[in-house]
């Protein structure tokens, strides 16, 4: 494809967008299509010479459109939000064509530094505290786009595991490292997303779930009898992750008592908003934030609710410190001559005169380097650095120098803060809070529908745009409800179970459903449900 053509197809295929999201209402939401669909409709093998870009989009019309679940149809009420918008798309645009690799600030300075930028006004727009910002060079604290709400729990899991390994190493200095990991303990709700019982996984640290209350929520209390149990059988509770509209209800963890409890017994805390977090953008939802200040991260994915397109996760820290202990590395190939005036994501800068040294965790003392393996920085690529703490060896820095900045745990990182700052300034911080307050409308309008009726239940409190709702009876009757929903297509849910109540998640995803939408999907589910009663109880 050379310029002129390209200036024509994607003209078109600017177009196909444009008709696609204005009618993507009209679509079935779920595809009729069964597992291995297209494998039997495309060729097995890459074709050898070059083929016309009308004969490839034909084949996205005939084959790929068909398998498509429209998760910006107004219908979509399954999962969380994954919302896309027009500034959005146009940001992604210019980001893959200009194609930067936004690792250091020499690697692409405007890249760089719109990361900052962006990060700084979305903190202040949840009402983040100050601790929390980079607006300074040499703040501890600051923004980074990570790819998923995953991947920042992760993150905060080994900078926590970093930070406690090295303490646990002061008082031990006869351990191996390996051994004191067998030591740590960390802490999140029985309603915590499976992505945090995953970074334990990876993280190779213990992990208890704290039975969480009537409201799904986690309380200070249970989680310090937890810790307090742990730390008489000679654990070491090091992270605690709240959770901030948790997956299955939108529960919020009581985050001031958990804070607190982790104060007093110095442990990091990480903080998953994933889907609640851009409802802080406006200030009558920030009552759940309280206590943020006893956080040490913070996450959330402007990717869901806020119309920035997949994948962006705005992560916070207020001492990044952590991070760049556990992510060091500092390859000569990615230092530049401005190391240290600017953010640089993913490498370390160094000061003139500052050795790195990987030593074994026995070999350090008071904070600071002393004898262990000095290493030179060329040939330091060859260690795996992710592995430290959970291998043999513990990088670090010295303390009082600080010089090392590493954010995440891809070296490459894209261009995402373009579409964030797009959407940011296309949609304006009105803008935004009218599509959040919107959606929270609707999903009222649908409890208020489905409390009307004798034959459903809600269960659990509504919080922000998800109804968790029900069949009143055995949970079959609801299990064949969804099933039904869903085979049909018209409209499409997931579902979620606590403590044994199975539920209907219906989450207002889109920013084009209207009362029009919740009223005819309220049909759809009021239809089938009396087919499923007829069929059962005649
Ligand atoms: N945390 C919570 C509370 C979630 O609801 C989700 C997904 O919906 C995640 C984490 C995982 O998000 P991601 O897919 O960005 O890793």
């Amino acid at each position: 494809m050379d310029h002129g053509e390209f200036r024509v197809k994607a003209k078109e295929l600017v177009d196909f967008i444009a008709d696609y999201l204005e009618n993507v209402g009209e679509f079935r939401v779920y595809p009729e299509v069964q597992p291995g669909y297209l494998h039997k409709r495309l060729p097995t093998e890459a074709p050898h010479l070059p083929e016309k870009w009308d004969e490839i989009f034909q084949d996205v019309q005939e084959h790929i459109m068909p398998g498509i679940v429209h998760w910006q149809s107004p219908h979509m009420h399954a999962y969380f939000p994954a919302l896309t918008s027009y500034p959005s798309i146009m940001g992604e645009m210019l980001s893959s064509a200009l194609n930067v690799l936004c690792f250091t600030w020499a690697s692409s300075p405007a890249g760089t530094e719109l990361e900052t930028i962006a990060m700084n006004w979305l903190g202040k727009l949840l009402g983040l505290p100050e601790c929390f910002l980079n607006e300074k060079n040499d703040s501890p604290g600051g923004g980074v786009i990570q790819t998923t709400a995953s991947e920042a729990t992760l993150v905060s899991l080994l900078a926590a595991r970093t930070k406690a390994l090295i303490e646990l190493a002061k008082l031990n200095p006869e351990l191996q490292s390996s051994e004191l990991l067998g030591h740590l303990i960390c802490y999140c709700s029985d309603q915590a997303h499976s992505s945090v019982e995953k970074a334990g996984l990876i993280g190779l640290v213990r992990m208890r779930y704290i039975e969480s209350d009537e409201k799904q929520c986690m309380r200070g209390a249970q989680l310090e009898e937890a810790i307090i149990t742990d730390k008489a059988k000679g654990l070491v509770p090091f992270w605690v992750c709240a959770t901030l509209g948790t997956t299955g209800s939108v529960a919020f963890d009581n985050l001031r008592e958990i804070g607190e409890v982790c104060e007093k017994h110095s442990a990091w805390l990480h903080v998953d908003a994933a889907y609640a977090g851009s409802a802080f953008i406006c200030p009558e939802y920030r009552h759940w934030l309280d206590g943020i200040e006893l956080a040490d991260s913070f996450a959330f994915n402007p990717s869901k609710w806020l119309m920035v397109n997949f994948d962006c996760t705005a992560m916070w820290v207020k001492d990044s410190t952590a991070l760049h202990r556990t992510f060091n590395v500092n390859p000569i190939y990615l230092r530049h001559e401005n190391s240290g005036k600017a953010i640089d994501y993913m490498v370390g800068t160094q000061t003139a005169n500052t050795k790195r040294r990987i030593i074994k965790s026995h070999e350090f003392d008071n904070g600071d380097l002393y004898a262990g393996e000095n290493v030179d920085d060329e040939n330091l690529h060859g260690y795996n650095k992710m592995a430290s703490g959970c291998g043999q060896q513990i990088q670090i820095e010295n303390p009082n120098k600080k010089e090392l900045l590493h954010w995440q745990i891809p070296l490459s990182r894209r261009f995402r803060a373009l579409k964030l700052w797009f959407v940011l300034r296309n949609y304006g911080v009105i803008g935004l809070q009218k599509h959040i307050r919107e959606s929270v409308r609707l999903a009222q309008k649908f409890e208020a529908l489905v409390l009307a009726d004798q034959r459903f239940e809600v269960p659990q409190t509504r919080n922000l745009g998800m109804v968790a709702f029900r069949l009143k009876g055995d949970n079959t009757l609801t299990e064949l409800l969804l099933k039904r929903l869903n085979g049909r297509g018209y409209i499409h849910a997931v579902p979620a179970c606590f403590k044994g109540i199975y539920v209907i998640r219906f989450t207002v995803t889109s920013q084009r459903t209207t009362n029009q939408t919740i009223l005819d999907d309220w049909n759809e589910i009021k239809t089938v449900a009396s087919e499923i009663l007829v069929d059962i109880f005649g």
